[in-house]
């Protein structure tokens, strides 16, 4: 009954998206003007690398 002893080695291997760093988000900073002042908003956006999953199975090398 012990058959939680490969806790140390995951079942599943997965690589964090190096293009959102696995919050399934990027910045997407946009300059806008807001009652005539000039601002910087930033409302993110889905990531199109990995599509939001933040992360790929396997291991998938940096390109
Ligand atoms: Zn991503």
């Amino acid at each position: 009954m012990n058959e939680d002893e490969e806790l140390e080695v995951p079942a599943e291997v997965h690589t964090v998206c190096q293009y959102c760093g696995g919050g399934g988000m990027v910045a997407d900073p946009k300059l806008a003007v807001v009652g005539g002042a000039p601002r910087v908003l930033d409302n993110g956006r889905p990531c199109p690398h990995c599509e939001t999953k933040g992360q790929f199975a396997g291991i998938v090398p940096p390109v």
